[in-house]
């Protein structure tokens, strides 16, 4: 039988296998486009992999980009943490602000002039309009809307003001921000993963800001512009987004773009069915990465949820594959809708199936890799008289690893 998924890459206009579905391989580009706001935990690394793996398995691009507009929450170093915790498990971006590249720059806060400029496009073509309404009216709205039931959303007033009375309140040297004018139609897409999706934005939000007043874009329009100049051919992200993705296509529309394609990634959720979140330190990658865990244990733990790949026993076995493994055998159209839970404990098996990996089938710069890690970790047992060498370790490795 012939998935949904599958159908509707087909429609896309591609034929042959499913790895063959993408016809243009060589223009695949991908981006994981994080904020500095804190640790990398493992919902982010999940959306980075799947990234990587789609970006490998079809000759294409990773591009990290870091979507710094919102000043206010950027934690120190979170960019350098970030692509350490990345380098850790086997990611290197084709292009990033480290590596350079020719659809720079990929900090956000340095593109500040390419926003400015193309909200302007959109301000002449009528797509958007300045908006001059203080906090204390939005509040009064918020509170108005809550009090008789309704979702709050803004009344999009600033849409009718004339040009004279723009023209007056400029002089006056009014504060403003500028919004998206959402046309009021059900625009229908289709989600790689999802399938057809089909929204009215403008029946359940306000106009969205698009550059706040302090002149930075919000992330609706940073992103829409920077995936259209950068090239994007297809956006993977969490779940979250899919609701915002309908304004964001419209804003692709207001451009005369084309959007790229979107997948998105079901949701990671705790044993308690909570969303998992940047404020569990102790689901962050650095945290695991110095619990000892091995880079490729976690790797193989993150994305043993919700599918995504061919011939994938490892649920039955536990059978671990290398990060070359999990690039062929990933197939965007085999992954699954449905959030998954997720149990830290058993990264624990994940550590000892990824030693037997290594000591079975590993390729020779992995068992190096791999003796590394161990005389890093165990420096004083490794030194020791009858210490035990790599042909010991299969045997002595629960007392090495727990
Ligand atoms: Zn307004």
């Amino acid at each position: 039988m012939v998935c949904l998924r599958q159908r509707l890459l087909l429609q896309l206009g591609c034929s042959g296998g499913i790895h063959k579905a993408y016809c243009h391989s060589n223009a695949v580009r991908v981006r994981f486009a994080p904020s500095p706001t804190g640790l990398l935990h493992l919902g982010g690394l999940r959306t980075a992999l799947y990234n990587y793996f789609f970006a490998k398995s079809q000759k294409g691009s990773f591009i990290l980009r870091i979507e710094d507009t919102d000043q206010t929450r950027i934690v120190p170093e979170a960019v350098r943490k970030l692509e350490k915790d990345l380098k850790w498990v086997g990611i290197v971006p084709d292009e990033s602000d480290s590596v350079g590249g020719e659809y720079g720059p990929y900090l956000q806060s340095k593109r500040l002039d390419l926003y400015e400029k193309e909200v302007q496009t959109l301000l002449n073509n009528g797509s958007a309009y300045k908006c001059f309404c203080s906090d204390s009216r939005l509040n009064l709205i918020r509170k108005d809307a809550i009090k008789s039931g309704l979702v709050p959303k803004y009344d999009n007033k600033c849409r009718s003001l004339t040009n004279e009375q723009v023209e007056e309140k400029l002089k006056s040297n009014s504060k403003y921000c500028i919004r998206f004018k959402l046309s009021n139609h059900s625009e229908s897409w289709q989600d790689l993963v999802y399938g057809n999706i089909t929204y009215n934005v403008f029946n359940n939000e306000g106009d969205p800001v698009i550059i706040k007043s302090d002149g930075f874009p919000t992330y609706h329009f940073a992103n829409v512009v920077d995936d259209h100049h950068m090239k994007i051919s297809h956006v993977l992200r969490g779940v979250e987004w899919q609701i915002s993705t309908t304004k964001h296509i419209l804003i692709y529309r207001a451009f005369g773009w084309t959007p790229p394609k979107f997948a998105h990634l079901p949701l990671l959720l705790n044993l308690n069915g909570t969303k998992l979140s940047k404020r569990q330190g102790d689901m962050s990658v650095e945290a695991i990465r110095k619990s000892e865990i091995f880079p490729n244990a976690l790797v193989n733990f993150v994305t043993n949820f919700g599918g995504g790949f061919h011939d994938h026993q490892r649920t039955a076995t536990l059978h671990l594959y290398s990060m070359k493994d999990l690039i062929e055998k990933f197939d965007l159209s085999m992954l699954n809708e449905n959030s998954c839970k997720v149990n830290p404990s058993h990264m624990k098996e994940f550590n000892r199936a990824e030693l037997k990996r290594v000591m079975s089938s590993g390729t020779e710069e992995e068992v190096k890799g791999f003796d590394r890690d161990v005389e890093e970790a165990y420096n004083e047992e490794v030194s020791k008289p009858n210490a035990p060498n790599r042909q010991h370790l299969p045997q002595v490795c629960p007392r090495l690893v727990y």
